[in-house]
């Protein structure tokens, strides 16, 4: 389970693709999954450079949110645009990330992402509820390293 493109199987990323776009529909918040590798840094340092990488600041009420997982690392980060963290306390992931932990452990990456990026969705309702204007600012298609 260390080589990335067996990470997932196609019909799991399309089931991951699937729970972004329902998530999205809960918030105008903007979710996207990169995966890759591994990493040097700490996850969390190397989620905010996907995140650039990604132009992910491109987002009307800066909402963006990135899911990073380092495969073989064996480790993972999530990281919101400063819109959010304007509006939330520092541990506003924490749930998310116990959520996704969960799975990992017991090696269901897939139901962790799912479930993860359904929870995101949740959090970020109740402070960037879904708006009749809504539009995918943000790719739904899983990025990788
Ligand atoms: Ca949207
Ligand atoms: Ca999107």
């Amino acid at each position: 389970m260390s080589k990335v493109e067996n990470f997932l199987t196609s019909e799991e990323e399309q089931e991951i693709v699937a729970a972004i776009g329902k998530a999205e529909k809960n918030t105008s918040g903007e979710i996207r999954v990169h995966i890759e590798k591994e990493t040097s840094a700490s996850a969390i340092e190397r989620a905010v450079e996907v995140f650039q990488m990604l132009n992910m600041e491109n987002t009307r009420e800066r909402n963006g949110v990135i899911i990073y997982v380092a495969v073989k690392s064996k480790q993972f980060a999530i990281y919101g645009d400063k819109g959010i963290n304007e509006k939330v306390s520092d541990d506003f992931w924490n749930c998310t990330k116990d959520v996704m932990a969960g799975h990992f452990q017991n090696g269901d990456f897939k139901q962790g992402l799912i479930d993860g990026i359904l929870n995101a969705g949740e959090q970020l309702k109740k402070h960037f509820p879904y708006l009749d204007s809504d539009t995918d600012e943000l790719s739904n298609e899983i990025s990788r390293g």
